[in-house]
């Protein structure tokens, strides 16, 4: 695990009114923060005879690696909407790809019989208290390093990630801001927590493609963290994704996946600005299909 950098953004600074940060997470082992919630998960297993779970990509990702860190076999089922890149990655880290229904949520079928059937442990995505809290070390770390940080803008899907840095960051630093970002078409908590209970959303592509699937009708933990921790939440359109990772690439010089830039996005669209402090954005994972990343980089607007 890395101790991930933090660096100032004078362009994004500029254009929010305010000190903004970026915390590179993307410079994680394995691409991305998911890393910290596996790892915490499998090194609090008993014996079990290998772990499985249902994973847009890079969850899968990091349980391989953490799997292949103790020696435990990994079955990560994807579903067909997971773009190659993702399952090449986990088949390299010695682990299944096995691809299986049209969604997140059929995915997690097959997850299920292999824990019923064959004594696999099932670390889920999100809401699992081990996973929130590996996640939530990130909230820790962001206000080691930026101690007066007046808000955070956390990418926002099943919510493990938003629910474990706001428990954190809130109990060191109560005041802080926890801004939760999704994309316009289908974001399942964003329309969970006007419903106000889990619902489910049509899954469709979209740039944040580690942003998509639902929550879980049967949600535990993070639609109630979120509910309650949240202090905001904005959406996007694709095209104002498509903003934020040009914009980090051109201007900043990190490339992130769509799900990373969504701050950045929000910025740039004028949804979001620096008040009271710094303002830091979360760049969550840069595991982008290089064809598609300079395809949108190489776009003028
Ligand atoms: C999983 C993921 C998220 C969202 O995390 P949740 O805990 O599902 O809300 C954001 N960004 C990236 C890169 C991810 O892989």
């Amino acid at each position: 695990m890395r101790l991930t950098p933090v660096k100032q953004s004078p362009a994004l600074s500029e254009l929010a009114g305010g000190p903004v940060w970026l915390k590179c997470e993307h410079h994680q082992e394995t691409g991305a923060f998911k890393l910290r919630g596996a790892a915490n998960a499998v090194a609090r297993l008993g014996d079990v005879a290998g772990v499985t779970t249902a994973s847009t990509g890079n969850h899968g990702r990091a349980l391989a690696y953490a799997a292949r860190q103790v020696g435990l076999p990994a079955v990560i089922c994807v579903s067909r909407l997971v773009p190659e890149n993702k399952r090449a990655a986990i088949t390299a880290l010695g682990a299944e790809a096995r691809v299986t229904g049209a969604s997140q949520d059929e995915a997690f079928e097959e997850a299920r019989r292999l824990e019923r059937e064959e004594g696999f442990a099932l670390i889920p995505p999100f809401d699992h208290p081990d996973i929130v809290a590996g996640q939530g070390t990130l909230g820790l770390e962001i206000l080691d390093q930026l101690p007066d940080a007046a808000t955070l803008a956390i990418p926002l899907s099943g919510g493990g990630l938003l629910a474990g840095v706001a428990l954190a960051a809130k109990a060191r630093r109560p005041e802080i801001r926890i801004i939760g970002i999704s994309m316009e078409r289908g974001a399942a908590m964003a329309a969970s927590l006007s419903a106000g209970h889990p619902v489910e959303v049509e899954e469709v592509e979209t740039l944040a493609d580690s942003l998509g699937g639902g929550i879980g009708r049967d949600n535990r933990l993070t639609f109630a963290l979120c509910r309650d921790l949240m202090d905001g939440m904005i959406l996007l359109s694709e095209a104002e994704i498509a903003a934020g990772i040009r914009h980090l690439a051109r201007e900043d010089g990190e490339t992130v996946e769509g799900a990373a830039a969504v701050g950045a996005g929000a910025v740039l669209a004028g949804k979001l600005r620096a008040r009271g402090g710094p303002l830091v954005l979360l760049l969550s994972g840069g595991n982008i299909d290089p064809a598609l990343h300079r395809e949108i980089v190489g776009e003028t607007s």
